[in-house]
């Protein structure tokens, strides 16, 4: 039994079958049961009628009033002397009737009630003239029993056709979408994310084809990232390959003079520096992806990875003339966090505002601490950002112009975007074309270990 349909067809069948079953056993018994205690009245008093007459009728009489009351009353009647012999009967000799001719005798008075499939009789004693009888009424309860039978027959197989028709109505409306769903998935898992499958109401079925159109967009929207980013990758790196093999081709003339040499050279180490920070970039963004990220929790001093980070892109700063504004307090700031993952944003964040700030320019790097959280905001007078860019910077391999592209690669931003979630904080960018940006980072504060038990559970939550 391989389909719902017919699981269901069979429990159907199954079901009725039992209950049918015991349901007819009860009711046969307790109608035969009743059907007979009312016969034993109906033929008791039929008794007292018969001795009644008898009291007053001659001898010679006896035989036609037992036949009328025995037509009327549509009863038979036998009558026999206590050794068995029959007086008057309308029915064969019964094989027990010494049995219970010596039953009644015992008992002196009153009835005996004697009962076969078909027949039940009741007998009784009585005396004329000094003479010992017995009296038997019987009556044929068979018809009575077989009308009713045929009566709850006929129910039952009206309730069973009935029945059947209902369920297998129910049955096509259960396992039609079932059906359609099983055939959307097949669809599904050859690739067509495009599937969906119709169906209206908020049943269990219901639900359930809601959530398999979600989960067929949900895969289609990560298939689509999926061939985005493999675009792009293949994109990032051809380029700098493209050139490097260009330029390698080129160094190969053994006439080339020695600047142009010395510039070619230097293309193809700026190209490969470029492809290497690209390859550790996407690595790193991988990591961060990935679900069993740890992260390295401890509380440590903001204002000094700050400082440390300042000093170390001051030297890249000098060479663009541009000047560092630092608003720190001096008293320290301690913040729970992953000291080495936190270090890379405010590096990414610092790089970016003097790579894109022009010669003279100038940044400055705020952080102050509210009661919630502590804000790191840096900002510079650079070359800014129209409102589109700003939506889009934190994409993978966005970057908004890639014509005038310093070297970038468009992930700076996402990692920076990926580290600061993983620290349950927030980044805004404000920005302003051919004015300048300010990048606002809010790190929620904890203290010690709170932080480090809320990473935990939400490694664990997946
Ligand atoms: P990239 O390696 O290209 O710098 P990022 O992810 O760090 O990649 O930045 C994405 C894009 O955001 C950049 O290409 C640039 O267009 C824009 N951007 C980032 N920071 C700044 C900034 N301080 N000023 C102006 N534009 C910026």
């Amino acid at each position: 039994m391989k389909s719902i349909y017919g699981k269901l067809i069979l429990g159907f069948l199954v079901s009725i079958l039992i209950s049918f079953s015991f349901a007819g056993y009860f009711v046969l018994k307790n109608n035969s049961e009743e059907l007979s205690e009312f016969t034993r009245v109906e033929l008791q008093d039929a008794t007292r009628l018969i001795l009644n007459q008898m009291t007053y009728v001659e001898d010679s009489q006896v035989g036609q009033v037992l036949t009328n009351i025995s037509e009327s009353l549509n009863v038979a009647i036998l009558v026999s002397h206590d050794d068995s012999e029959i007086v008057y009967g309308q029915f064969k000799k019964p094989d027990k009737l010494d049995e219970a001719i010596s039953n009644l005798k015992e008992k002196k008075e009153g009835y005996i009630d004697m009962r076969n499939s078909f027949f039940q009789t009741v007998g009784t004693h009585f005396e004329i003239d000094g003479t010992q009888y017995t009296l038997f009424v019987q009556k044929n309860i068979s018809q009575q029993e077989n009308i009713f039978k045929h009566s709850a027959l006929l129910a039952v197989g009206f309730i069973f056709i009935v029945g059947s028709v209902v369920f297998l109505i129910i049955a096509d409306i259960i396992v039609k979408p079932i059906t359609r769903l099983t055939r959307a998935t097949q669809e599904l898992a050859k690739g067509n994310y495009k599937v969906s499958v119709n169906y209206v109401g908020n049943d269990e079925i219901g639900r359930l084809n809601k959530s398999f159109n979600l989960m067929a967009q949900q895969l289609g929207k990560t298939e689509q990232t999926r061939q985005q980013f493999i675009s792009d990758v293949s994109h990032e790196f051809q380029t700098p390959l493209t050139s490097i093999n260009g330029f390698a081709t080129i160094l190969k003339n053994e006439d080339l003079p020695p600047e142009q040499r010395e510039k070619y050279t230097d293309i193809i180490l700026f190209e490969s520096r470029r492809l290497s920070q690209l390859s550790k970039n996407m690595l790193q963004l991988t990591l961060l992806d990935g679900e069993d990220i740890t992260l390295n929790v401890e509380n440590y001093s903001l204002t000094e990875q700050l400082y440390r980070v300042i000093s170390s892109l001051e030297e890249f700063a000098k060479q663009k003339d541009i000047e560092i504004d630092v608003n720190i307090p001096k008293k320290d700031i301690m913040i729970s966090g992953d000291q080495n993952r936190l270090e890379q944003v405010w590096i990414n964040l610092l790089n970016n505002a003097i790579k894109y700030t022009n010669e003279g320019g100038y940044i400055s790097v705020n952080l102050k601490r509210n009661s919630k959280d502590v804000e790191v905001m840096i900002s510079d007078t650079g070359i800014g950002m129209d409102e589109e860019a700003q939506r889009h910077i934190f994409e993978r391999f966005y970057r908004e112009d890639k014509a005038r592209s310093v070297g970038g690669n468009g992930l700076g931003l996402a990692i920076v975007k990926s580290i600061v979630d993983l620290h349950f904080g927030t980044i805004k960018v404000k920005s302003q074309k051919d004015v300048g940006s300010e990048f606002y980072v809010n790190l929620p504060y904890e203290r010690n270990n709170t932080l480090k038990e809320v990473f935990k559970s939400y490694r664990k939550e997946g």
